[in-house]
């Protein structure tokens, strides 16, 4: 299971973190405060967008707004919260992940720092749902991460690939200023991308 997989690969420690998908009559999301190694699939709750739960016996994850917020603004079918451990350092000091390396384009461009609320709020959930406007990842402020997807493949493949981006910009910091990629250069690489997903398909 996924949850198991951010917990074995760095991207959650202990019952920090949790994953919600979107099915037809609502959102599967973790419980609250459940240990990821030993969670199974009776223990996820299935809510529905306002906020109710309509089936599992456990508490839903007191991050169920701001996942539920994200459902309600955006197209996502899938959301992964982690407090990795370099998203989670650099949410202390930057405003936004600048883009030191082209495959932020796969989080849609520089990943913006959503501003500290308590969690579990309707504030945080609000500032979040702005900051991925555009955007298939952000950063919460004094607190994680979180990203996005049309499966829960997908938004795990994208908070590592997040995590990775995060702890080459805190690696570089160390040693020098970074040189960051212009807005016309991401543009080009996004025209390559498209260029070789046509090419292949010919
Ligand atoms: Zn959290």
């Amino acid at each position: 299971m996924l949850s198991r997989r951010a917990s074995s690969s760095g991207l959650s420690v202990g019952t920090s973190g949790n994953l919600s998908i979107r099915v037809d009559s609502g959102v599967l999301i973790t419980p609250s405060g459940r240990d990821p190694e030993r969670a199974d699939l009776g223990d996820i709750c299935l809510m529905d967008l306002d906020g109710s739960q309509i089936g599992g016996d456990l508490d839903p994850s007191s991050e169920v707004p701001m996942h539920l917020a994200i459902y309600r603004t955006s197209d996502a079918d899938a959301v992964v919260h982690t407090h990795s451990p370099y998203a989670t350092t650099l949410s202390l000091t930057i405003d936004e992940l600048p883009a030191a390396h082209y495959t932020i384009n796969g989080l849609g461009g520089p990943v913006r720092v959503a501003p500290y609320a308590t969690f579990g709020t309707p504030q945080l959930a609000q500032n979040i749902a702005a900051a991925l406007t555009d955007r298939s990842a952000a950063i919460l402020q004094n607190h994680g991460a979180i990203t996005t997807g049309a499966s829960l493949q997908q938004a795990f493949d994208r908070a590592v690939l997040l995590e990775w981006l995060c702890t080459l910009h805190w690696r570089a910091l160390q040693v020098g200023r970074p040189k960051i990629l212009t807005e016309s250069e991401l543009a080009d690489v996004r025209d390559q991308s498209a260029r070789l997903r046509y090419g292949s398909q010919r």
